[in-house]
């Protein structure tokens, strides 16, 4: 048999794996800040355990009908240990941001992963991460993951001054918090970022709105080697509101 014969059995093995769907069930759920919910979850059938690494995420699928119809999104793995899942859910309009605000222990949903969220080469002595709120519990993971001597800095925009949480870090790590109160989305982390120190062994990590990623993509790469780059969209603002926002700009 050919090698990559098994290569490929075991990359659509890892596939079937990462979208079989099991059921949670609410344990807690609390409000970290106003726009920030904890949820701890009960996982009824656990996965077997794999190697995680920061910024891992899994696909949260909430009832949405009376029918059984669900809705999925991806959500970064904060902690997971003991059977039990904890996701920290930024809270807007959104459907599973809505579920969020309603849910009580007790409440079944059903996720599907882990998958990978950080694939830059890791740890790097030196790193740069930005993050709004829906990175800032993936940039929270890679912190405390992070060898004590890593220096560098993080940028991490939030709704408004209320939302800032402490982030446990490397003493060389500077925490910058960005609230933007009335600013678009984007805007604040974007301007912070470029204006941030880099180096040729700075890693940057970045994951906010689609059109702000894209963006910071393009500023890093222009500058740095790209497999020391990694940008990801984490949501996507309605089209309407990205042309309002980049007329900010
Ligand atoms: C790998 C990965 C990891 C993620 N980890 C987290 C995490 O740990 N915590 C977290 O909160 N989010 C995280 N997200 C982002 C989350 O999946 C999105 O915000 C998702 O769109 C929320 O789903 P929803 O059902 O609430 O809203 P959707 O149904 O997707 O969107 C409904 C409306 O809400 C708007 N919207 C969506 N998200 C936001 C937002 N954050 N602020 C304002 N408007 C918004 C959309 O533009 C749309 O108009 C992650 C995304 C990815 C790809």
């Amino acid at each position: 048999m050919r090698p990559d014969f098994f290569a490929n059995a075991n990359r659509l093995d890892a596939i079937r794996r990462a979208n079989c769907r099991r059921r949670v069930s609410v344990v807690e759920a609390f409000d970290l800040t106003p726009h920030m919910r904890r949820m701890i979850f009960e996982d009824l059938e656990p996965a077997p355990s794999e190697q995680e690494k920061p910024a891992d995420w899994i696909k949260l699928h909430v009832p949405v009908l009376g029918d059984g119809t669900k809705h999925g999104r991806a959500y970064t793995v904060r902690e997971r240990s003991g059977g039990k899942l904890v996701i920290d859910m930024a809270l807007h309009g959104g459907l599973c941001a809505s579920w969020a605000r309603r849910a009580r222990p007790g409440d079944q949903a059903e996720i599907s992963g882990p998958r990978k969220g950080l694939k830059l080469t890791w740890p790097s002595d030196e790193v740069l991460l930005g993050a709004d709120e829906t990175g800032l519990p993936a940039v929270a993971c890679i912190l405390a993951n992070l060898p004590r001597h890593t220096r560098g800095s993080v940028c991490l925009e939030v709704p408004d001054e209320s939302d800032i949480q402490p982030i446990e870090a490397p003493p060389a790590i500077a925490v910058g918090f960005l609230p933007r109160k009335t600013a678009p989305p984007g805007r604040l982390l974007t301007q912070a970022m470029r204006e941030a120190r880099v180096s040729r062994a700075t890693a940057v990590w970045v994951a906010a709105e689609r059109a702000t990623a894209l963006e910071l993509r393009e500023h890093f790469e222009a500058m740095l080697p790209r497999r020391k780059v990694q940008t990801s969209g984490y949501w996507r603002m309605p089209c309407d509101e990205t042309a309002k926002r980049h007329r900010f700009l």
